[in-house]
């Protein structure tokens, strides 16, 4: 039996979360078998090959998976699941997606965000938006798994490459069909993956003022992201949602502008390294938190901390 690691990809290059998923997956004990799907995705499946901790490579190249739909992966996953006893991937928007379908049809209980292993059957995850840390052990034989990819190290590469094997599988039955994506395309730093992250509040007031926050992003070569107010307020895309609903980041430096620092607010970003905190209330919640923390106007702040950073680099 072994460990199903699904990875993340894009059918171009594997999606760095999965790095993470094996450093979980290894602690199961038992070899990792990574699974891509996707369509002329080759090159996905060779660079999973050279991770360390990866038994073997199951490739379905199909353009049946070119965009990945979860209900006709799910399906591949679950006519699989004789092989393999866990089956993990990152609790990412795919792995959200696709799990709890895999979970469904191999009539298993999902264990969501596991963020440590303690042992095979046991594993700890956050519940009650970050509160509490739950402790759980597993009675079914099959272990469904999303993994918190920032609680976990990454895996390196290693030398030599484990053995790709092709799949033909039985793709007949065809549950969704893709109809179009409409991506954001951007030039900054991908949010979960940023070394820093700037995230702004209800406190920017509005749209235009939430330039102020992008524009700091670019100073720093940072992602952006935003409150739920502030998403919900329409200052910002939903996919810049930083908590409990939205996405949960641990870059190295962590600046909240505007944000009053809501439980569910810091489930997504508390694990942050350093947080920095610009609000003009000294007693807002966020500032207990925050290792560095600027009372004012974040309006005159925030200009003068651009101009200052653009006039040192
Ligand atoms: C089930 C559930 C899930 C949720 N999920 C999420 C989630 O994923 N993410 C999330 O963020 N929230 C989430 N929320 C909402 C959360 O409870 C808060 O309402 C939200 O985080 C508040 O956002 P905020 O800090 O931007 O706004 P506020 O709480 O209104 O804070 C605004 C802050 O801006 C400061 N401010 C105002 N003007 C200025 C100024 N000129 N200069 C400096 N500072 C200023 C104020 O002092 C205040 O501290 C969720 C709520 C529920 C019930």
């Amino acid at each position: 039996m072994v460990t199903l690691i699904v990875v993340e990809h894009n059918n171009q290059v594997m999606h760095p979360v999965t790095r993470h998923v094996v450093s979980a997956g290894m602690q199961l004990n038992s070899p990792c078998v990574l699974l891509v799907m996707g369509f002329n995705c080759t090159s996905v499946a060779e660079e999973a090959a050279k991770l360390s901790g990866t038994a073997e490579v199951w490739l379905v190249d199909d353009s049946a998976f070119e965009h990945q739909l979860p209900e006709n992966m799910a399906q591949v996953i679950a006519n699989l699941s004789s092989k393999f006893n866990a089956v993990l991937v990152s609790s990412s928007t795919f792995g959200k997606n696709l799990l709890p379908r895999v979970a469904a049809l191999l009539d298993a209980a999902q264990i969501s965000d596991v963020t440590r292993v303690i042992d095979a059957e046991t594993f700890e995850h956050p519940i009650y938006a970050g509160n509490a840390i739950e402790t759980v052990q597993v009675l079914d034989t099959m272990r469904v798994l999303t993994i918190r990819a920032t609680a976990f190290e990454g895996e390196c590469d290693a030398q030599p490459a484990c053995t790709i094997k092709k799949l033909s599988m039985d793709i007949a039955a065809q549950h969704s069909k893709w109809v179009k994506s409409e991506l954001n395309q951007s030039t900054r730093p991908e949010l979960t993956q940023a070394k820093i992250v700037v995230s702004g509040g209800r406190g920017l007031q509005n749209q235009e003022s939430f330039q102020l926050i992008e524009k700091l992003a670019d100073c720093l070569g940072g992602a952006v992201g935003a409150s739920r107010a502030a998403v919900d307020a329409g200052f910002a895309p939903n996919d810049y949602q930083v908590g409990q609903t939205g996405k949960v980041v641990a870059p190295q430096l962590y600046i909240a502008i505007g944000i009053s620092g809501a439980v569910q607010h810091l489930a997504g970003m508390k694990d942050s390294k350093v947080i920095v905190s610009i609000n003009k209330d000294e007693d807002a919640p966020i500032n207990q938190l925050a290792s560095y923390y600027l009372v004012g106007d974040l309006f005159e702040l925030v200009p003068k901390l651009i101009e200052k950073i653009k006039s040192q680099s």
